[in-house]
């Protein structure tokens, strides 16, 4: 399984880069069973997808 980046969708390989484990609750049922989600988020600054404009690309 590739993980993402919460942060900027990169992938992660938890194994040799420095991340931020988190868990989510994806959901629960009535009786309080709680399913979670684990997510990583690098440590170091990472731009946060959507905010990075390609070289070459100018703005409108
Ligand atoms: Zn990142």
């Amino acid at each position: 399984m590739i993980q993402l980046c919460e942060r900027c969708y990169a992938p992660v390989d938890a194994a040799t880069e420095r991340v931020y484990r988190l868990s989510h609750i994806e959901s629960a049922d009535a009786a309080g069973e709680v399913t979670w989600r684990e997510a990583v988020v690098h440590v170091a600054a990472c731009a946060p997808a959507g905010t990075v404009v390609p070289a070459g690309r100018w703005a409108a």
